[in-house]
C-alpha cells in the first residue's frame, strides 16, 4: 500500500499512458511540471483534467512526496490552465478526488477543472 491506502503507483494507468503519448488527448497546455487536456467524458461545458508528469497516485500520495518545485509548478499550471480557458471571470470549481471514499477511478493524481456553467453548491447529498 503507498501512503494513502491505494496501491502502489502503477505505470500502466491511462494518465501514464498519456504522459507517455501512447494514448491521445486533446491538449490544452503542457510544461516541465504538468500536463492538462480536456476530460473524455465531460461533466459540464468546460471539464478539464490537470495531471503532474511525476508518478503519484493520489493528492496525499503528491503533497508527500513531491518537491517544493513540482508541487508550486504543478498548482501554478492549474491557475494558467483556467486563466487560459477564459474562466477566471465567471469562477470555476477544482476538484481531485482522492482513494475510496473520494470515488477515484484513475490511480495517477489530478485535478479536475470544471466551468462553463453555475455548478451549485459543493457536493450532493448521499
Ligand atoms: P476520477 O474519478 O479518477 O477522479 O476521474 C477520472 C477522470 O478521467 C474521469 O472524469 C474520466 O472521464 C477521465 N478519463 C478516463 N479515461 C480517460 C481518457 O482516456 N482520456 C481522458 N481525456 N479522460 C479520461
Amino acid at each position: 500500500m503507498s501512503v494513502t491506502g491505494l496501491p502502489p503507483y502503477d505505470p500502466q494507468n491511462i494518465f501514464a499512458r498519456i504522459l507517455r503519448g501512447e494514448i491521445p488527448c486533446k491538449r490544452i497546455h503542457e510544461d516541465e511540471f504538468a500536463l492538462a487536456f480536456h476530460d473524455i467524458n465531460p461533466l459540464t461545458p468546460i471539464h478539464a483534467l490537470v495531471i503532474p508528469k511525476g508518478a503519484y497516485v493520489s493528492a496525499a500520495d503528491f503533497h508527500e512526496k513531491a518537491s517544493d518545485a513540482e508541487i508550486a509548478g504543478f498548482w501554478r499550471a492549474v491557475g494558467h490552465v483556467a486563466k487560459s480557458l477564459g474562466l477566471d471571470a465567471e469562477g470555476y470549481r477544482l476538484l481531485s478526488n482522492m482513494g475510496g471514499n473520494g470515488g477515484q477511478e484513475v490511480p495517477h493524481f489530478h485535478v479536475h477543472l470544471f466551468g462553463g456553467r453555475r455548478l451549485g453548491r459543493m457536493v450532493p447529498p448521499a
